[in-house]
């Protein structure tokens, strides 16, 4: 089987194929081609995938041969048109918001893999992709955070008087926000967190942090551990009882998101006129709404003082190990269901297969299973 992997278009400098994984590729009996300048982004040359036994050739070539498409994020129109028929393309795809692109796969026989969809399971655990780039952004929101703040995060006794450590406020918990913490705990600051979905309080205690109490009254769960979405009284009430762990935080991370939905706005303007100026906000959600209201995509916004900055692909900005991890990722997902005759196979009846290809056989898969 031929596996191909071709440069990203989009605003991206991750990608999706190092040459470390090339190798494990190329044992399990594939032929690899790597569009040429694949790893600029990150100073990888040619030579590295050539001597991991890669192919490199042209986009267009990769696109018309390979029987299976490995990248980061969602392809044109033009390079679906391009695709042999009946290849697998594999790739972050947004496929609550993408209906062109699912619309495109279906007219050109494409089947489509959306990291997304792969399950929250133990056994895909290696592949999930968005646990890989969620712990690597919620690191990373913190740098950028302190980065920005006029403060140092821990306390320090000194000489001439003793500085006392920076107070973060991270929101929502899951991996991203647990990672936050983790990272703001290590660097020395006093970090409160709140998430809706009660088990998590006990991972917020165990990194060190404080869990702050709202009674909300009862919140829902998906199967997949999802949280769902708070009533509007709850959502008030929420804001209302977080009001002063805001006012008192020298950074707040906001990381809630409800899948496959908009995120909920749980920081308003009038919130953030209570806030210290100075302060900062990273909204990790700004992607698929916003937490707070008057984040920006790719921007940063000052509201009285406070600076609202775009958690937008924070992944990205680590995009050296953000590359590693996803590329294990992919390998691990191909691996998974490799056949040393055949290749990859399409085991329709494993939950992973079946959850994560979103159109097949000139079908939508996705939102029908
Ligand atoms: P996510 O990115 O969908 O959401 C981030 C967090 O926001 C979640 O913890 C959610 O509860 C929280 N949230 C939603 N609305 C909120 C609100 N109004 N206020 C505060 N917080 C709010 O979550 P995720 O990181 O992708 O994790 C989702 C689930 O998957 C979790 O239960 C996680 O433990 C689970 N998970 C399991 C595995 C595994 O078992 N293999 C791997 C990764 C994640």
């Amino acid at each position: 089987m031929k596996i191909g992997c071709i440069k990203e278009t989009l605003d991206e400098k991750r990608i999706a194929l190092l040459p470390q994984v090339v190798e494990k590729l190329t044992l399990l009996n594939s032929e690899v081609l790597i569009e040429q300048g694949l790893g600029a982004n990150l100073q990888i040359p040619d030579e590295a995938y050539k001597k991991a036994k890669a192919q490199i050739l042209d986009k267009k070539t990769i696109l018309q041969t390979a029987d299976i498409i490995l990248r980061v994020k969602k392809p044109s129109l033009e390079e679906i048109a391009l695709l042999k028929k009946g290849a697998i393309y594999i790739s972050f795809l947004d496929p609550f918001n993408e209906p062109q692109i699912l619309d495109a796969f279906i007219q050109n026989n494409i089947t489509a893999i959306s990291m997304e969809m792969i399950p929250r399971t133990t056994i895909a655990q290696k592949m999930d992709a968005l646990s890989s780039q969620a712990t690597l952004a919620g690191y990373a929101a913190v740098i950028l955070a302190s980065e920005q703040l006029p403060r140092i995060l821990p306390m320090m006794t000194t000489a001439a008087t003793t500085i006392s450590p920076a107070k973060v406020f991270i929101i929502g918990a899951g991996v991203a926000g647990l990672q936050a913490i983790a990272t703001a705990h290590r660097l020395g600051a006093r970090v409160d967190a709140f998430d809706t979905r009660a088990a998590v309080e006990e991972q917020v205690k165990s990194l060190g942090a404080r869990f702050v109490k709202i009674d909300l009254g009862k919140t829902e769960e998906t199967k997949q551990g999802y949280a769902k979405e708070l009533t509007t009284e709850q959502l008030e009430k929420q804001k209302q009882e977080m009001t002063k762990v805001l006012s008192q935080s020298d950074i707040t991370i906001t990381t809630a998101l409800i899948f496959g939905k908009k995120a909920p706005r749980i920081i308003t303007q009038d919130m953030i006129k209570q806030m210290k100026p100075s302060s900062i906000i990273v909204d990790m959600a700004v992607e698929t709404g916003g937490n707070v209201e008057g984040s920006a995509l790719n921007k940063t916004v000052e509201c009285n003082g406070v600076k609202i900055i775009s958690g937008a692909n924070l992944a990205g900005k680590v995009a050296d190990h953000a590359s590693l991890l996803y590329a294990f990722n992919l390998y691990s997902l191909l691996q998974h269901f490799w056949d040393k005759e055949k290749g990859f196979q399409l085991k329709f009846e494993d939950e992973i297969i079946k959850s994560s290809v979103i159109t097949h056989n000139g079908k939508k898969l996705f939102g029908v299973k």
